[in-house]
């Protein structure tokens, strides 16, 4: 999966070229830049790769969110409806923008469950956040139906998922925004870094504002910009974009990598019959940095997780017992644990997280193991451990 797999002399000339020229930021100084604009490429990269009018790099995935929740005009006394699996930066922007979490099941696709959906939109629901986890997708019909029907806002989380699609679109493009990370260890990098896309040139206009402090970005003198509103800096820099710009060119190659060594894993695993696999909503758009599957009972795949140990085989994940990406480790959140205080609208909207149950996202979760799908692979390597983890999981069985 990771873009740092795959890095090299291409990284290396497009951050000599802005090593060179000094110009270290995105706006301005264009007598210096010697014709570098970095951001600005990789923005336009990322429009024509995903099929979509807009692209706003931000400083992450995380910070990505928040531009969006901003442009969206989501704060105090809205909510938000996102999935118990996910990141902690689902929350974390929901929060910071003064919003509700609103937290509910996930189904067999590992994201948003749409009965979940439907079932916990009141009348303060402004945003509906699908996460399209281990880089596949959410079942994006059917949410952006309820969407559609009740007049909210879509807003994909699709950080795991860059290069995935559904149904012939780009994930993140479906939605009235979608969010990418470019952290170190995503499908490509800048190091750190995220991005916003959208087709909404009014929506679009103001993640280039709300990034940069509220700076209009009219005429050429930034010291005499106007701010309609107040902004932020989420700016990324020309070092970052530049990494990212060698990286998004090398997304066919990463993408045909990690479904071929995806393929070979799947096809073994799928000869024992009681491993089923994660459902996922268009096949094809898969972005295959991850292989999803289940164990009939969590006892089971506990027990799968103790023999891939024995056997000497890596990158796996049993998110139940992983404190990141699942419910049950959110502390801090079902706590509201944070250093400056909470909202009224916030301590009397959200559920109570510590008594809340979740038992399909719980029954899910503990059944699930998922396995990174490493691009450095050689051929052999994935054969011997897909028949590796087959004789693993057979041991328990
Ligand atoms: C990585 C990730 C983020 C946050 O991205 P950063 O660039 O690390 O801030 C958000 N959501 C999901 C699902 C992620 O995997």
């Amino acid at each position: 999966m990771p873009g740092f797999e795959f890095f090299g002399e291409a990284e290396r000339k497009e951050v000599n070229d802005v090593l060179d020229s000094t110009v270290l930021m995105r706006y301005g100084f264009d007598g210096m830049r010697n014709g570098h604009w970095k951001a600005k490429e990789l923005e336009q990269e990322l429009q024509n790769r995903l099929g979509v009018k807009h692209a706003q790099l931000t400083t992450s995935g995380t910070t990505a969110l928040n531009v969006a929740l901003a442009i969206l005009g989501v704060g105090a006394g809205d909510e938000v409806i996102m999935p118990t699996f996910t990141f902690v930066a689902t929350f974390e922007s929901i929060m910071n923008a003064g919003a509700t979490p609103i937290v509910v099941e996930i189904d067999d696709t590992l994201t948003l469950d749409p009965a979940a959906v439907e079932a916990a939109i009141t009348p303060k629901t402004k945003v509906v956040m699908p996460v399209h986890m281990c880089g596949s997708m959410a079942d994006l019909d059917a949410l952006k139906a309820i969407c559609d029907q009740h007049d909210l806002f879509l807003l994909e989380d699709a950080c795991q998922a860059y290069a995935g699609t559904y149904k012939g679109k780009a994930l993140g493009t479906i939605g009235n925004v979608g969010c990418f990370s470019f952290d170190y260890v995503k499908t490509i990098t800048c190091g750190e870094g995220g991005a916003l896309v959208m087709n909404d040139d009014s929506l679009a206009i103001v993640a280039d504002q709300y990034t940069d402090h509220g700076h209009d970005h009219i005429g050429n003198d930034r010291g005499a910009e106007e701010h309609p509103y107040m902004g932020y800096n989420f700016r990324i820099s020309e070092l970052n974009a530049a990494v990212g710009l060698a990286q998004v060119r090398k997304t066919d190659e990463i993408l045909s990598v990690q479904r071929r060594n995806k393929k070979i894993l799947k096809e073994a695993l799928a000869t024992v019959p009681e491993v089923s696999f994660r459902r996922l909503p268009d096949e094809d758009g898969d972005s295959a940095t991850f292989l999803s599957f289940f164990m009939p009972t969590a006892a089971l795949s506990n027990k799968v997780v103790d023999a891939f140990k024995e056997f000497g085989i890596d990158g796996y994940w049993n998110y139940f017992n992983n404190n990141w990406h699942y419910i049950r480790r959110w502390d801090h959140l079902a706590n509201l644990k944070s250093l400056f205080p909470i909202s009224d609208h916030i301590k009397n909207g959200m559920q109570d997280l510590n008594t809340m149950k979740f038992p399909n996202s719980d029954d899910y979760i503990s059944r699930n193991i998922s396995c990174l799908i490493k691009l450095s692979w050689s051929r052999k390597e994935v054969n011997d451990r897909a028949a590796k983890m087959v004789d693993a999981i057979k041991s328990v069985l």
